[in-house]
């Protein structure tokens, strides 16, 4: 028997509790790194107090278009600008993005107001060139599991957008997150986009306890895509506010200065005025959930007043 030095006898120590098993996705676990993440992007930081919106049209079409959108997003106070340059369309006859001559509107629209970019990168062999370019990498839901591209995207030292797939489960989301881990790019924010269900009323099925799924397992921020999550305007608001109730970092929101012209998802585009307002309330509900929108100072639209939405 064990004793102590007064010879008494020492109750032998209770057997360490089993160690919890790694899931298959190690680094993206909050086993291995139980504080959140936070992702920094320029000036901005993603998974922390701020709430952050990435805010432009669906696809860039012109310089006008871009720099008007890009202007009126960053006065509406949103912290980075989106826009596709490669566009992933499921007809090959559809408006396919302007490549090059997209990255270079994007980039005047960052000269502009002085805002991140972040745009989505379809291919492996674009990735030099979209890196050239682009503050924050995207990789579309389509190419989720595109394990060559998560690959050569992990060898990046630009932060990545990584969207959920069409048909995956958060435990296959936080499996491709980790390809970009393992390979050594840390800076990562996940994207829930809405997944592909029986429901046709909507154009995705917006998964929001997701967020708090990928949240208890995972370290890593996420924000939510309530454009291509729904397909319809005027369901962007409401799922917007739901989306910081439900604790998520961000949103992506798709807006364009005339969506009935857009080339690519105008259905789902809010106007200008509709993006400020909803930004206006978003700010005043933040503080409720223990977050805060520092671009906009005073949120000068009260909840009462909300205007029509698009
Ligand atoms: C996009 O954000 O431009 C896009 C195509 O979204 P998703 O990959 O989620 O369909
Ligand atoms: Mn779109």
């Amino acid at each position: 028997m064990t004793t102590n030095t007064e010879n008494q006898p020492i109750a032998p120590a209770a057997p360490a509790p089993p160690a919890k098993k790694l899931p298959a996705y190690k680094q993206a676990s909050r086993l291995t790194h139980p504080e959140n993440s936070i992702v920094k992007v320029g000036s901005q930081s993603v998974g922390g107090t701020e709430f952050v919106v990435m805010a432009g049209p669906c696809s860039v079409e012109a310089d006008p278009q871009m720099l008007g959108t890009a202007w009126d997003v960053k006065m509406a106070g949103a912290h980075i600008i989106r826009g596709g340059a490669f566009k992933p369309r499921s007809s090959p006859y559809s408006f396919q993005g302007l490549a090059e001559e997209g990255l270079k509107m994007l980039a005047k629209a960052r000269e502009l107001t002085g805002l991140g970019i972040v745009t989505e990168v379809m291919d492996s062999s674009d990735v030099d060139l979209v890196e050239a370019y682009a503050d924050i990498l995207q990789v579309g839901a389509r190419n989720s599991q595109n394990f060559s591209l998560l690959k050569r995207l992990s060898k990046s030292r630009k932060p990545i957008l990584l969207k959920r797939g069409l048909m995956n489960t958060v435990e296959e989301l936080l499996c491709s997150a980790e390809y970009l881990l393992a390979g050594g790019n840390e800076s990562v924010i996940l994207c829930e986009r809405g997944i592909r269900t029986f429901e046709t009323s909507t154009r995705n099925t917006l998964d929001i306890s997701s967020v708090l799924a990928i949240k208890e397992r995972s370290h890593l921020p996420v924000i939510i895509d309530p454009s291509h999550a729904s397909g319809k305007a005027h369901y962007v608001a409401p799922l917007s506010k739901a989306a910081l109730a439900v604790g998520a970092d961000g949103l992506m929101i798709e807006v364009h200065c005339a969506p009935e012209l857009a080339l690519c998802d105008g259905e789902e585009s809010l106007v200008p005025e509709t993006f400020r307002e909803l930004m206006a309330e978003l700010a005043e509900l933040a503080p409720h959930f223990g977050r805060r929108i520092s671009t906009i100072k005073n949120p000068d639209i009260k909840l009462a007043d909300q205007g029509g939405q698009r």
